[in-house]
């Protein structure tokens, strides 16, 4: 039995910021258990910027804020376990892991559960129809396409508009694939304006709202989906159908808290939500078992996750001494712009809040702060994005790549597509520079690893 002050279930934002607040507050050995092979949860596939905006006041990937979660937490003193799956939790607080090593077992004052979430599948949702091969989750296919250099199929249509499903309608169309519809059963799209803007609009992909997929078609293979126009009670309307052909379907249909080991330690869980129930400090219904992150209530932004995580470390120490908690303030993150950006506006990317621009021909309105008219400015006269993308390794790996700064968006295809015929050579660090892009003018960007990727080692 190891001994420890605070045993943190999960690597991702919340389990890694929850130990360099532990670890801030004075609690002595802090460790960290991770299922997966390396730490930063589910960041390591989220390869496309948008992290960070809060907590760096940058734009990251996934995977780069990662790399800075986990150097946090090492630095704060914390130790990071991967290979663990923790298989049972007792209320005594005493946790059962599986590793290559054999079951391991733990005591500590406090547990914190960083869980994470996973995905809702057809099942949740019913579709009729056969069920041929060529149905996925989004999360699995932002596995295949950004770690594993897999693509799921050429004519896409995916269901479900939340940020995971438009996010990944722009990545499958860089690599290639033609999105035929996104289809969302609301009136609006349910995510971010931001990512309406930059991953609907930009690529001109077919949005089809208060619609749904009422029926999958294809024997061995998928061949096709019907979809139908809804009425109020998001029923399908008889008469709307239309067939589109696609050989796959993509569903982003909702993420479900994971709670499986919570409930073993007698954690009350909602049944609605399948998230945690605590009180205001995050407390769970077995006293001195903290839960925080997506495994308590899914949340739009890794940066928020982190700064929930930081706030249960705290707490977890503030339990052990007997000390007064901190309070969570529920309401962070909901001045973020939602759905369809109003029509003739520009939708600010520079921070999460997605404020709408508009320009009366004399003066820019709708923005927040005055980093909005710059970039309105910009929108208008020659917009640019960041390009994030991978590339291969010589060991046959895929590295996490991005430009160091924004280039024009028209040339966003070509460079991804450029990027195709390289190769690099491990180990890599974050933040190496892996090509330098040129036009006629010189230098316009550099190309940049936003992930370290080490040697692999002879077996
Ligand atoms: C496709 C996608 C796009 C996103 N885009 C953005 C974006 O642009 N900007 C942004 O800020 N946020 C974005 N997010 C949200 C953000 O990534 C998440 O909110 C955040 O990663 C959640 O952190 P977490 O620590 O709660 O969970 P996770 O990152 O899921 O980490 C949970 C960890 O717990 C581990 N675990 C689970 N059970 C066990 C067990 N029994 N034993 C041991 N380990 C276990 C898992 O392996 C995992 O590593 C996106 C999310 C997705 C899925
Ligand atoms: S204008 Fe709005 S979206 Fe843009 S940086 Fe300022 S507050 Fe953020």
């Amino acid at each position: 039995m190891e001994k420890c002050d605070i045993l943190i279930i999960g690597a991702g934002p919340g389990g890694l910021a929850a130990a360099v607040g532990a670890r801030k507050a004075g609690a002595g050995r802090v460790v960290i258990l991770e299922r997966d092979v390396s730490a930063g949860g589910i960041l390591n596939q989220c390869v496309h910027d948008g992290f960070g905006l809060i907590r760096y006041n940058e734009q990251l990937t996934g995977p780069e804020y990662a790399v800075r979660a986990v150097d946090e937490a090492l630095k704060a003193g914390a130790e990071i376990l991967c290979g663990h799956q923790v298989i049972r939790i007792s209320e005594d607080k005493t946790v059962a892991a599986a590793s290559r090593y054999g079951l391991k077992r733990f005591s500590a004052g406090a547990i914190i559960l960083a869980t994470g979430c996973r995905e809702r599948t057809r099942g949740a949702i019913s579709i009729p129809g056969s069920r041929p091969a060529g149905v996925f989750t989004a999360g699995v296919i932002q596995n295949f396409v950004n770690v594993r250099n897999i693509m799921p199929g050429r004519r896409v249509v995916i269901l479900g508009s939340g940020d995971i499903g438009m996010i990944m309608a722009r990545r499958l169309t860089l690599e290639g694939a033609e999105i035929r519809a996104v289809v969302e059963v609301l009136p609006e799209p349910a995510g971010l304006s931001r990512n309406v803007s930059q991953c609907i609009y930009d690529y001109g992909i077919p949005l089809h709202c208060s619609h749904t997929v009422s029926r999958i078609i294809g024997k061995k293979k998928l061949e096709a989906v019907e979809i139908s126009e809804v009425d109020e009670n998001m029923h399908p309307i008889q008469g709307t159908e239309q067939i589109i052909e696609c050989d796959a379907l993509v569903l982003s249909v909702g993420l479900i808290p994971e709670n499986e080991v919570a409930e073993i330690a007698g954690v009350r869980i909602d049944t609605r939500s399948n998230g945690t129930v605590t009180d205001e400090f995050l407390q769970t219904s077995v006293p001195g078992i903290f839960s925080c992150g997506n495994s308590h209530r899914v949340m739009d932004l890794a940066d928020f996750v982190s700064q929930q995580g930081e706030l249960v470390g705290y707490n977890a120490v503030a339990y052990i001494n007997g000390s007064d908690m901190k309070p969570w303030e529920e309401s962070r993150g909901t001045s973020m712009a939602k759905g369809f950006p109003e029509p003739d506006t520009v939708t600010c990317t520079l921070c999460p809040n997605g404020c709408q621009i508009r320009f009366d021909g004399e003066k820019y309105e709708g923005n927040h702060c005055p980093r909005g008219v710059k970039f309105a400015e910009e929108e208008r006269i020659s917009p640019k994005r960041m390009v994030t993308t991978t590339v291969k390794t010589e060991d046959g790996r895929l590295l996490p790549v991005r430009t160091d700064r924004a280039v024009p968006k028209e040339s966003v295809r070509d460079v991804v597509q450029s990027l195709k015929n390289i190769s690099v050579r491990t180990p890599i660090k974050c933040g190496d520079i892996i090509l330098r892009l040129t036009d006629a003018s010189g230098e316009t960007a550099a190309v940049i690893a936003s992930s370290d990727m080490y040697q692999l080692l002879p077996m």
